[in-house]
């Protein structure tokens, strides 16, 4: 049956992907966006789309539409540009989830937070199960995107258990594909950009610090069986792929894929940096039968070829 859905953070790299997914499957698309990470270049191809419309508005300011879902993917994900404005940041996950969930039950309809794996901030417990409660700075240059992420949590699950909201919270962990801004800041558009042009490829601290990282076809795939999942499934529920690596490792994939003559250059670890990073997806196998199927590699190999078709678009 077909829907009109509300994707917010509509014009971001997740969020093209995900409205792409669900105009595809013949329903249509609200994405609503303020254009502080997202850029028109991530979706122009669907402004023609007859079942698809972007409204430019905060989600920190109410929002009175019609629809028949949420996603809200609203907020920076990238430490750069979180931390550029951090009250702004904590804003977003806070009151943009208060006004989404309050849009969600005016309307009686299901919502999808897209949380994080950062929940668990630096953790103690390695791979991540869901009923970890995270080691999170709460006074640090990164919480304000933990712990806004947080307390969007909390507040989801309480429009859950006072309001009877039916939720979905999505902890994601690193995702990376065609369509992250080349100046994301995030590892893995980092080096790639970096590998093609020959340049640097900036390695913080050692680079034994480890990471998971989930390709975004697999990670959309994850969102839209955990939206069509049984009310009794609410999540918090890990997407992420469970094959870790290190930083010097992905450096290293990166150069023999391209063939780059980038050499590796070291740099001061940023603050509270998380040593370790893998999903336990244990509970995303069980309740939504989803698993990862794109390895590094592959994922890599298409990312380069979509930034070798389009660097030169953002010169
Ligand atoms: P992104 O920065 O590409 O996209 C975020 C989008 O939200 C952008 O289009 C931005 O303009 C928009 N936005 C920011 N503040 C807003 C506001 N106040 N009002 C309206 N729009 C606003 O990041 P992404 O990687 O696509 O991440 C999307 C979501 O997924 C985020 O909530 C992020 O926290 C979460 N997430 C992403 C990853 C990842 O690896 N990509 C990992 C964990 C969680
Ligand atoms: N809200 C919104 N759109 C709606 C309904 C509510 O943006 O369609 C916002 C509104 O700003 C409100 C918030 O969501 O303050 C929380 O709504 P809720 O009904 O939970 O609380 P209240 O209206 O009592 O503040
Ligand atoms: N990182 C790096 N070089 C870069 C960008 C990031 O070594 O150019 C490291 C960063 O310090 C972190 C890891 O790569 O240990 C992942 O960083 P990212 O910002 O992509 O995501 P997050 O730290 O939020 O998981």
């Amino acid at each position: 049956m077909s829907k009109r859905i509300l994707v917010t953070g509509g014009a971001g790299f997740l969020g093209s992907h995900l409205t792409e997914q669900l105009l595809e499957a013949g329903h249509e698309v609200l994405c609503v966006d303020n254009f502080f990470t997202g850029t028109r270049g991530n979706i122009k191809h669907l402004l023609g789309h007859k079942n698809f419309e972007v409204l430019r508005h905060d989600v920190t300011m109410p929002l009175y539409v019609e629809v028949d879902e949420i996603y809200n993917l609203a907020c920076p994900a990238s430490p750069i540009h979180y931390q550029h404005d951090p009250v702004q940041t904590t804003k977003t996950s806070v009151h943009g989830a208060i006004n989404m969930l309050g849009l969600a039950k005016r309307l009686k309809i299901k919502i999808f937070q897209a949380s994080t794996s950062e929940v668990y901030g630096d953790p103690s417990v390695h791979p991540q199960p869901e009923e970890y409660w995270g080691h999170v700075n709460p006074v640090g240059v990164r919480s304000c995107y933990d712990e806004g992420k947080r307390c969007a949590e909390t507040l989801f699950f309480d429009y859950h258990r006072q309001h009877g909201l039916k939720i979905k919270v999505a902890r994601i962990f690193n995702t990376y594909g065609p369509r992250m801004h080349p100046n994301d800041g995030r590892v893995v558009s980092n080096f790639v950009v970096q590998a093609l042009q020959n340049a640097d490829i900036t390695i913080y601290g050692d680079g034994l610090q480890t990471r998971s990282f989930c390709y975004v076809d697999d990670l959309i795939d994850g969102f839209i069986k955990l939206m069509g999942s049984s009310d009794s499934v609410t999540g918090p529920i890990n997407l992420g792929n469970p094959a870790e690596f290190t930083v010097l490792q992905l450096a290293q994939k990166v150069i023999e894929i391209t063939g780059s003559r980038s050499k590796l250059v070291f740099k001061p670890i940023p603050h509270d940096d998380p040593r370790q990073r893998q999903p336990d997806i244990a509970k995303a196998r069980a309740l939504l039968g989803w698993e990862p199927k794109v390895q590094l590699t592959d994922g890599l190999e298409r990312m380069i070829n979509y930034f070798e078709q389009h660097l030169k678009q953002y010169a």
